[in-house]
């Protein structure tokens, strides 16, 4: 059955790391939504342009364009036996559309991790990530907006999974090592 990882935790928590060491243990691509803007952006297609308005700002891609873009992206061959989810979903309504979807591919999740790492860390973390990697979206403002919306539409998804029983929690302010092992135990568990 084309089974999922979803890996939730805050913008800095570690999740496009672990996925890309995940997507070598596990065999599933890593279909992170972020980067698929990005790479829309840098293609310079009508979508990157839309998401751009958004990104800029640290605000979240309407769930419709969205939904749209990962429903696509789950039909390619190279997700045929499932894929690790990383920033998506992010809002209630992204998490009911992904339902619909497993429905329509005959899959499902196998087990929702999520990377707990402490507020001021991530802000630290993404600081010092945007003098490494000059990501346009890392400067003080955009982080804080960032973090706001993950609180006020993403946290919400912590309850919603751990309702169906599919949430576990890592601790995530350890090596990327150790983050790395919890999370390769959790998810063999359930594979
Ligand atoms: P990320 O690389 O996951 O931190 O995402 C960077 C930006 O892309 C976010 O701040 C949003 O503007 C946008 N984005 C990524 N994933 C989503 C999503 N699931 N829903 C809406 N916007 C998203």
């Amino acid at each position: 059955m084309k089974t999922f990882v979803v890996l939730m935790g805050a913008p800095g928590a570690g999740k496009g790391t672990q996925a890309k060491i995940l997507e070598s243990s596990l065999g599933l691509p890593q279909v992170a939504t972020g980067d698929l803007f990005r790479a829309n952006l840098k293609n310079e297609t009508e979508l990157g342009k839309l998401a751009r308005t958004y990104m800029d700002k640290g605000e979240l891609v309407p769930d419709e364009v969205t939904v749209a873009m990962v429903r696509d992206r789950l039909s390619q061959s190279d997700c045929e036996k499932g894929a690790i989810l990383d920033g998506f979903p992010r809002t209630i309504a992204q998490a009911k559309a992904l339902d619909t979807l497993l429905e329509e591919f005959s899959a499902k999740i196998a087990v929702v991790p999520f990377i707990d790492v402490a507020q001021d860390v991530l802000v630290q973390r993404l600081a010092k990530r945007a003098e490494i990697e000059g990501r346009a979206d890392d400067n003080e403002e955009t982080i804080r907006v960032r973090m706001e919306v993950y609180h006020s539409e993403t946290a919400p998804l912590l309850n919603y999974y751990d309702e169906k029983g599919l949430l576990v929690k890592i601790v995530g302010e350890q090596s990327i090592d150790d983050v790395t092992a919890d999370l390769t135990a959790v998810v063999k568990d359930v594979m």
